[in-house]
């Protein structure tokens, strides 16, 4: 099963779209035993640790002491990147992942993030290529009204140094509407679906030179539109994949620990077996017509509604924008693949689940 440890609360950042630098006090840490979570993991025989925070790169003699103890568990991270040249080499080469948060260009980052930040992650990934991490490096962009979706992940997929392997994306539609959006509407129907065709065109338009270029969300939703294979919930909360709280209750999603619909068990007392498929999104998902692609998006947006059954439908139009524009090219990408310009294979994504939600 794949866990998001939660290694603290605290983020040694404040970015306009979260607010996870306000998190102080006792209550931000780490507040069970090695001994309780080895125990508990103890009867799980394929674990997968996410490192998740706040930050997890703040505890990193915390991240070296839990790859000690679990040599053989697969570890993904999620980081701002800001300290991650502190963690040992040869620890950093045991990530199978890392997914690092940048949102665009500079002025993009920065805006959201804070100054500077971009230089300082764009430094430290070369840091991780300078020691040829073997790894996949995934560019995790917050994408909210300031961002335009074509403009920065063609920037993000075309900076030659460092490279990412793959750029990923969430549009911040999670928490309250009013803080963080002036026209949602108005910056769909004028900004990202036309950015979200005109990536798709162009991805398109690469394969014809045998090049899949790695955005996330398209991959594997044509993967599912190629090969009929229907999707579950593709972040895997409350499916395969939970979050251990710092103060070791355990949750279906890793960002809510304050919703009491969202804990389901403990490690102090609760047997992993008994946490699978535990919970699966409501109406409208299982009734939606682009389910079995889509897979309900996600979980804590179902449960919450914190947009309401309104917003809720119009993050689900950018879903059905995007499988749409996918769906209508894939007799394309089928000629292709029948012509070996490119391979079914090259739309295996992920290998594991590595904390890409796939559903912006
Ligand atoms: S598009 Fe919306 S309603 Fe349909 S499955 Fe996805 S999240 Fe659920
Ligand atoms: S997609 Fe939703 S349910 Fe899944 S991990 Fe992200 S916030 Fe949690």
């Amino acid at each position: 099963m794949n866990y998001h440890l939660i290694l603290t609360r605290r983020c040694n950042l404040n970015c306009a779209y979260c607010h996870g630098g306000e998190e102080t006090g006792p209550d931000t840490e780490i507040s069970y035993s090695l001994d309780e979570l080895i125990a508990f993991l103890k009867k799980d025989q394929d674990i997968q640790l996410m490192l998740y925070g706040g930050e997890p790169t703040l505890r990193i003699p915390l991240i070296v002491e839990l790859m000690d103890t679990f040599p053989n568990a697969r570890f993904m991270l999620q980081t701002n990147a800001l300290l991650m040249n502190n963690i040992p080499r040869e620890y950093v080469n045991r990530f199978h992942s890392i997914l690092v948060s940048i949102d665009g260009p500079e002025n993009v980052t920065d805006g959201y993030r804070s100054k500077g930040v971009y230089k300082r992650v764009l430094e430290n990934v070369r840091w991780l290529r300078r020691y040829n991490f073997a790894g996949d490096i995934v560019a995790r962009m917050a994408v909210s009204q300031e961002s335009d979706i074509y403009r920065d992940v063609r920037h993000l997929l075309e900076l030659g140094d460092p490279s990412f392997d793959h750029v990923h994306w969430q549009l911040n539609a999670i928490w309250a509407a009013d803080e963080n959006w002036v026209d949602f509407d108005g910056w769909i129907e004028k900004s990202y679906n036309p950015g979200i065709t005109r990536l798709v065109t162009e991805w398109i338009d690469r394969m014809s030179e045998g090049i899949v270029e790695g955005i996330v969300p398209f991959i594997p939703i044509a993967y599912s539109l190629l090969t009929g294979q229907g999707a579950s919930l593709r972040c895997g909360s409350g499916i395969d994949t939970f979050a251990i709280h710092v103060d070791g209750t355990i949750g279906v999603c890793p960002i809510s620990p304050d919703w009491d619909f969202s804990l389901v068990g403990d490690i102090r007392k609760t047997d992993p077996s008994n946490l699978r498929s535990i919970m699966k999104v409501d109406e409208p998902c299982p009734s939606c017509d682009v389910f079995a692609i889509c897979g309900g998006r996600c979980l804590f947006a179902n449960k919450e509604r914190l947009w309401g059954d309104i917003g809720f439908e119009r993050v689900c139009g950018t879903v059905k924008h995007m499988i749409n524009e996918i769906r209508e090219r894939i007799p394309i990408i089928r000629t292709m693949i029948d012509g070996e310009i490119i391979a079914l294979e090259d739309f295996k994504y992920p290998e594991y689940n590595n904390g890409c939600e796939i559903i912006p």
